[in-house]
């Protein structure tokens, strides 16, 4: 009989999600006139831009006629997208970013844990606690970890724990790791990193020979001009970091599927007998092998991003994600409630009052206001006594919620 990869057999089942929709399913029967509101979506609930859609009707177009039909594309991407990101994105901010360096895939959460199979299986990896979970799931399946313990913790991993009391930024380890996820803004807890945080990381990244795996999936929610968008804006990170981005959250993509990877081809890591070797050629030939690029007309729909009517269609989806955001950091607060994030990232992160364990603030919400989020224990176990509360929503909804909250929810 043929063997499995055991590894899958370590991980968790899934919990979070069904658990809460067991939770909601069951008050739902008891209460069947109640108009419950769900605030813990991580996927965008707004349109796609105009811009980006024209341009892929455009596309389907081209694609009818025998002149203008594409086959296969190049498997890094179109160079007219990579070009136009590499200006845009990053030369526009002073980042040192050739498009040959970018790489155009289906998604962030397919990059991230695809990226594993260009490093080793000894090195030592590091996550925040809370953490997005696809970094260390990837990491199980790939046979980098021991056993899950009773708090949800991989042997093998160093989990860096944030909180309120370090300003939800991890301190820099003393140890020494060869891999660290980042993501900025964060997700779930909404935070950012300042140029000092993240210059700290690439001078410990360069000072042990580690790799920056940089999650930037938010950057387009930053409005406070001090706060970099691209870990590229430090210096030496061409040499310690590759970033992760996506259309899914800026242009409303999450259905459309487009992303991209930047592996700077001065990055280096080495080999089992020590000898150094780069990077670039390792990623370049994984993709040209295992992948077969992303879909000429969602790539015209990308392009558009860049496009006057594009920046401008963009900005405003983002501006009205951030007014949701605004609204739900205001009235929490209203209501006696400490909130963290929300500002420069489309997550609001709660601390659940009374030290409310995450999951009994869930039920309360969910009793009192038939408000629905995500308990933050879900994402580590440094998450608990927090809770998420998304601004992917509709207006209505927003405000329906929160007024709620403001006139049924009591602290004490
Ligand atoms: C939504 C999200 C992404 C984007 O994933 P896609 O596969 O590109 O849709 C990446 N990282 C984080 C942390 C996210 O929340």
């Amino acid at each position: 009989m043929a063997t499995i990869n055991d590894n899958y057999l370590k991980l968790k089942a899934g919990y979070l999600f069904p658990e809460i929709a067991r939770r909601v399913n069951a008050f739902a029967q008891i209460n069947p006139d109640a108009q419950i509101i769900r605030l813990g979506i991580g996927d965008v609930t707004e349109p796609l831009p105009e811009a980006c859609r024209t341009a892929m009707i455009k596309a389907v177009e081209e694609m009818g006629n025998r002149e203008t039909f594409k086959g296969y594309g190049p498997e890094q991407g179109y160079a007219w997208l990579r070009e136009k990101i590499a200006q845009h994105d990053f030369q526009a901010r002073g980042c040192d970013i050739d498009a040959s360096e970018i790489f155009i895939s289906d998604g962030s959460k397919c990059d991230c844990g695809n990226i594993l199979d260009i490093f080793g299986n000894n090195n030592t990896i590091a996550v925040t606690d809370p953490v997005y979970p696809v970094y260390v799931d990837t990491n199980v399946m790939a046979g980098h970890t021991g056993d899950v313990n009773e708090k949800g913790e991989y042997g093998g991993l160093v989990y860096l724990p944030i909180s309120a009391d370090n300003n939800f930024t991890a301190q820099i380890p003393s140890q020494k790791v060869d891999l660290i996820y980042l993501c900025f803004p964060n997700n779930p807890t909404g935070a950012t990193a300042s140029k000092e945080h993240l210059q700290a990381w690439v001078e410990y990244a360069k000072a042990n020979g580690s790799i920056i795996l940089f999650d930037a999936a938010y950057e387009a929610f930053i409005s406070d001009a001090s706060i970099p968008h691209s870990i590229y804006e430090i210096p030496g990170a061409r040499d310690c970091a590759i970033e992760f981005r996506s259309f899914s959250k800026n242009a409303g993509f999450t259905g459309t599927r487009c992303a991209l990877t930047v592996v700077p081809k001065t990055l280096t890591g080495k080999t089992a007998d020590g000898s150094k070797v780069e990077i670039w050629p390792l990623w370049n030939r994984r993709q040209s092998t295992k992948f077969n690029g992303v879909s000429y007309i969602v790539q015209r729909g990308a392009e558009a991003v860049y496009s006057e009517e594009g920046k401008a269609q963009t900005k405003a989806l983002i501006n009205f994600y951030m007014e949701n955001a605004k609204i739900i950091c205001d009235k929490l607060t209203q209501a006696g409630i400490s909130v963290y994030g929300g500002v420069n990232a489309p997550y609001v992160w709660v601390k659940t009052p009374n030290n409310l364990s995450s999951w009994d603030f869930f039920d309360k919400l969910l009793n009192t206001c038939n408000v629905v989020g995500t308990p933050g224990s879900g994402f580590g176990a440094a998450g608990e006594g927090y809770f998420r509360i998304s601004a992917f929503n509709s207006r209505a909804n927003v405000e329906e919620a929160m007024k709620r909250i403001t006139e049924r929810f009591t602290v004490a």
